[in-house]
């Protein structure tokens, strides 16, 4: 077990071989999996993760930015990586010179790229309903002029899904409206003569709720750390997957807080009896969000440990009446298992208001990230 550090996240790499052998098992032969591992891989840490999937034969990842791209270029990812989101003109050097994929945000920025003089290799994004990137799906003659844009090779297109991880027929008819006018594009551009193109449209819930589609690509992001976004969430594929990050911190100090007495920034906790508390060197800049004050769990010596008063920043205050002899320099879990005892990120989730890809993602740069077997 790792010994040091104020607060850590342990990565069950194990736990991530095997949620990619369910993907791969799930989806149909010729789709590969193009991992979202923007915003840190969320929170897991993006060296890390990234080379542990490329160990596992996976040559394509999707990221936010450019700078995130070069970090994986610079931790020695030698696949596509593309860049999900804007990048400023006055990047278009580094997508050149670390041989970064980048999305056609529009229309427009099809034309800014081909300004620049330099030639890239892009993926069209399609907006088939999220209006959110993408030129619009029934802007043919727009799209069409992206392909014939000479400073561009059009490796892919893609499209993404809003409600894929909804249950219900409005949701559902939604989404095959999305299927549909994407297939419509792609259809469009080779009967126009465009081939050699990849097509990707699923995340996560796209894989685990219409895996019977079969495009180039599936970008899976929660899902692949083990998790779903919400606590109740229900999927269509019959898949286990296997929570790979677990995020501890040290007990810091144990002391009496005495019947009557208060603690915290405050004073928002009172005793009502004599208690017995523990302080924890995490905080909200570590993720931890601050609206668990007062109502978070955490897991010490297989036993609950409820967040009595305000997370502060770097640290924070638990009571440990219940949970055993805790002692200074025990550890203390905030997601992951105790004993027989678990808390998910789900569950930290459904009691910050939240869905658990915030949570991940806004894990803290100063978090130690550890590999476990
Ligand atoms: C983040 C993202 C994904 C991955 O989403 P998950 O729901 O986490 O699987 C896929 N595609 C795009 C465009 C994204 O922004």
């Amino acid at each position: 077990m790792y010994q040091k550090g104020r607060a850590w996240i342990e990565l069950n790499m194990e736990h991530l071989k095997h949620n990619i052998r369910q993907f791969r098992r799930l989806l149909p032969a010729g789709c590969a999996l193009m991992p979202a591992v923007k915003a840190n891989a969320y929170g897991h840490g993006a060296a890390l993760v990234s080379k542990a999937l490329q160990e596992q034969g996976i040559k394509s990842f999707c990221v936010a930015s450019a700078a995130e791209g070069i970090e994986l270029r610079r931790a020695g990812i030698s696949g596509e990586i593309l860049v999900l989101g804007y990048t400023h003109p006055r990047q278009f050097g580094e997508l050149a010179a670390y041989r970064l994929t980048q999305t056609v945000v529009d229309a427009s920025y099809a034309r800014e790229l081909q300004q620049d003089g330099r030639y890239f290799t892009v993926h069209v994004g399609i907006d088939t309903g999220m209006h959110r990137l993408g030129e619009r799906w029934d802007n043919l003659d727009e799209i069409v002029k992206i392909f014939q844009t000479p400073n561009l090779h059009v490796a892919g297109i893609y499209s993404h899904l809003c409600v894929s991880d909804m249950a219900g027929e409005k949701a559902q008819e939604y989404t095959l409206e999305q299927i549909h006018h994407f297939e419509y594009v792609a259809e469009e551009l080779h009967r126009r003569g465009f081939h050699g193109f990849k097509c990707h449209l699923q995340g996560s819930y796209g894989i685990l709720n219409y895996s019977e589609l079969c495009f180039d690509y599936a970008r899976a992001g929660i899902a692949l750390y083990g998790i779903l976004s919400g606590k109740s969430d229900q999927v269509n594929a019959a898949v286990e997957l296997k929570p790979v990050l677990s995020l501890k911190a040290r007990v810091e100090s144990v002391k009496m807080l005495y019947q009557g007495e208060s603690a915290g920034y405050g004073l928002t906790y009172s005793a009502e009896r004599d208690r017995r508390i523990g302080i924890l060197s995490i905080g909200y800049a570590d993720g931890v969000p601050r609206n668990l004050s007062n109502r978070g769990l955490v897991l010490c010596n297989g036993k609950i440990a409820p967040v009595i008063g305000r997370i502060c920043m770097d640290q924070m205050l638990v009571d440990l009446s219940g949970a055993g002899s805790v002692k200074a320099g025990d550890e203390a879990v905030l997601i992951g298992k105790s004993g027989e005892l678990e808390i998910r990120a789900e569950d930290m989730a459904q009691w910050a208001g939240t869905i658990s890809n915030e949570i991940l993602s806004r894990m803290g740069e100063r978090l130690e990230r550890v590999a476990v077997n």
